[in-house]
């Protein structure tokens, strides 16, 4: 969206002018998957579909929100001193979620303000239009009311957002992709340390294509916390012999000596995906930095392998579209990104093969399933940002 569109946009519902306007992008995650609860490295960058916003001050306390991609909802009212949750404002509990929780934090807002949003990424499909959502509305603030609130902590209270207003108990890798993501370059984030390192990303004329399986991801929440348990508990059982605080400080070769502690066959799998793919995230971004792209996307397909059949969180709709997507012509690699059970898978795909491939995978997945996947083109993109 450009700044005339949001600009024209904002003051067909405010009948006002935005002072300022921005830009959120969503998120994929190269490799790294359910790494980031387990003190182990995720490798994601920003992408080019994101959500668009404007905004100005108030005179009062109030807050009034309004998005494009919801207009039935019309605009929702909140008020700046009572910030709830409530299940029926939909949207707007990230946004006051977020603006809660900027105040909690010290900083005082003397007025309300009036946003409008409007986005492209595919709600619920993994590729994290709510962290995206939850950075927009801290920058908005942050810009709006000069708090110079650094990078960092406003991606961590985005995270406390998902966590402690919406109820969602996930990782920092959404909302730090979302924030620091750059332009062609990838995130390698320790997320036991919070260090990170920005690397340029060259796939040598093969582009990313975001394939959706646009199945709900209906369980994802239940089951995502199951899997936070499992791994809790085998740490535990590993905890009584070793000296570490998360499953990303194993290598694989103690991981395995150890692996006697743990007593159920599930934990142990789970275990091993968290240590084998941290190490996997590892050696794909340097082989990605050394531009060794068929070693990266074998460990791109190997990611996906690992989430199959050891932490078993992809589906029959995501592993047709991986396992589809890995016997095509110019294809590096292929695998599920994000929290899996529906939602998106990526492929890197030779730049002159992607229409015989979508065409491909599409109607293979479509015999199949009964319903069509969707096809994207990612471009690695800034992140959360005001607009020039
Ligand atoms: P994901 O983060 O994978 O896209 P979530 O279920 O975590 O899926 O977040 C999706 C929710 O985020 C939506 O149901 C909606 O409440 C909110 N959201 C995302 N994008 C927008 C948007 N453009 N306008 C309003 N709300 C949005
Ligand atoms: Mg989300």
């Amino acid at each position: 969206m450009d700044k005339q569109t949001l600009i024209t946009e904002f003051t067909k519902i405010y009948t006002t002018q935005p002072t300022a306007e921005y830009f959120s992008p969503g998120r994929i995650n190269l490799i790294g998957e359910h790494t980031d609860y387990n003190g182990g490295h995720v490798f994601p960058c920003a992408i080019s579909l994101g959500i668009w916003g404007a905004a100005a001050k108030r005179a009062d306390r109030k807050l009034r929100f309004y998005s494009g991609n919801f207009p039935d909802l019309g605009v929702i009212e909140a008020d700046l001193d009572t910030l709830e949750f409530v299940k029926d404002d939909s949207w707007s509990n990230y946004a006051k979620g977020m603006i809660k929780f900027i105040q909690a934090a010290g900083h005082q807002l003397d007025v309300g303000l009036d946003i409008y949003i409007n986005g492209n990424i595919p709600n619920g499909s993994g590729l994290s239009s709510s962290a995206a959502l939850e950075m927009l509305i801290g920058l908005i603030v942050d810009d709006q009311f000069d708090l110079g609130i650094e990078r960092l902590d406003l991606i961590k209270l985005g995270m406390k957002t998902e966590n402690d207003f919406i109820g969602v108990n996930s990782g920092i890798m959404d909302q730090f992709a979302v924030g620091m993501g750059q332009k062609d370059h990838a995130l390698l984030l320790d997320t036991n340390t919070l260090e990170y390192q920005v690397a340029p990303i060259d796939l040598k004329g093969h582009v990313i294509i975001i394939m959706n399986t646009n199945k709900r991801r209906e369980l994802a929440d239940s089951k995502y916390n199951e899997r936070r348990a499992e791994c809790e508990k085998a740490l535990s059982e590993l905890q009584t012999k070793l000296d570490i605080s998360s499953l990303g400080e194993l290598d694989a070769n103690t991981f395995d000596e150890y692996s006697y502690l743990i007593e159920d066959g599930d934990r142990l799998k789970r275990a091993r995906h968290a240590v084998l793919e941290n190490e996997r995230t590892l050696r794909a971004e340097k082989l990605l930095q050394a531009g060794q792209l068929e070693e990266f996307g074998r460990l791109v397909n190997a990611s996906h392998v690992s989430l199959e059949h050891d932490y078993e969180v992809t589906g029959v709709e995501l592993d047709t579209l991986a396992h589809t997507a890995w016997k095509q012509p110019g294809v590096l690699g292929a695998r599920m990104t994000g929290a899996g059970f529906g939602g998106c898978a990526i492929a890197l795909v030779a730049k002159d093969q992607v229409e015989a491939f979508e065409k491909e995978v599409g109607a293979q997945y479509t015999e199949k399933i009964g319903y069509a996947p969707s096809f994207y083109e990612a471009e690695i993109a800034d992140g959360t940002k005001v607009l020039a």
